[in-house]
């Protein structure tokens, strides 16, 4: 029980295939108190305030536009409310237009599109860090999840990658920056899992047969093989970490990388 007496927003959850779903389920079965944010856009969100109530009884479940710093206020505020306070916080927003996900980098991208990938998959990581600081405890934990293609160029990634590499710089800036009020900030860098959010990129499936053959442990890796890592970053066994970037990748990142024509 890591985390027993801690308590996490936890933004990001659509589904149950959701990563953020699966650090939820770690995170409880390791003690933690939860709360979440979710976008309140349409009717599906309802099935997803639907499926927390299920899974998480008795966890608020906000409504939050990550778009907005005002509704990133007042979700963080009220998590800290009904919480009595917060310990951390997960962030696993990401969104780019589908055409900027797909074919060439150049060729795909214009300035709204990557205005906006930027905005909604970089920069709400530090706005929720922003919100959450005057609410946490000493030895707070902020975590986001981040990809390989931050670091490398990848088939069909693009401005997501664009995007990736300025959250794990952003991670890095905010540990540097809120050390001194010793809050934590990290980045799990996960492996590719079928998520709604993953269906977006082009060649999915091809990305995870290359990730069977070529990783070190020869085969993908499971979400809640990522809750497991963001519940250990949550907690105080991970105390001397800050601006680190983990790789949850069954070891995918120390290879080569992709070959496209493989
Ligand atoms: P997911 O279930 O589709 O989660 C993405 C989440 O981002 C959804 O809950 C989505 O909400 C939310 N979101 C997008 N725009 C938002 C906004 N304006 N306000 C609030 N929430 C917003 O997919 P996922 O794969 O678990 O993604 C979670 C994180 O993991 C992302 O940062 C992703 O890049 C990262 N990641 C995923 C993989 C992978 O292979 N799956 C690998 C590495 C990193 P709606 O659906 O309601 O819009």
């Amino acid at each position: 029980m890591i985390l027993q007496k801690k308590r996490l927003l936890i933004t990001g959850v659509r589904n149950r295939r959701s990563l953020a779903h699966a650090v939820a389920v770690s995170a409880l079965a390791q003690g933690a108190q939860l709360a979440f944010a979710v976008q309140p856009v349409d009717k599906a969100h309802d099935k997803t305030t639907a499926i927390l109530n299920e899974d998480f009884p008795g966890a608020p479940v906000l409504q939050c536009d990550a778009a907005n710093d005002d509704a990133i206020e007042a979700a963080v505020t009220a998590a800290a409310t009904a919480l009595g306070g917060l310990d951390g916080l997960l962030h696993a927003i990401a969104f780019a237009n589908r055409e900027s996900i797909s074919g060439g980098y150049h060729e795909h991208i214009d300035r709204d599109g990557f205005a906006l990938a930027l905005d909604i998959s970089a920069y709400t990581m530090t706005a929720f860090a922003k919100a959450a600081l005057p609410h946490l405890s000493a030895g707070g934990s902020l975590v986001t999840l981040t990809y390989l293609g931050a670091e490398r160029a990848l088939p069909n990634y693009n401005v997501m990658g664009v995007a990736k590499a300025a959250l794990e710089a952003s991670v890095r800036y905010l540990a540097f920056s809120m050390g001194k009020d010793n809050v934590r900030v990290n980045a799990v860098s996960a492996g590719p899992v079928k998520t709604l959010a993953a269906a977006g990129i082009g060649d999915f499936s091809k990305i995870l047969k290359q990730v069977q053959q070529q990783a070190p442990l020869k085969r993908n890796i499971s979400a809640d093989e990522v809750g497991d890592a963001v519940a250990f970053l949550f907690s105080d066994l991970s105390r001397g970490i800050s601006g680190e970037v983990v790789h949850v990748d069954a070891g995918f990142h120390i290879t080569a990388g992709f070959n496209e024509e493989q």
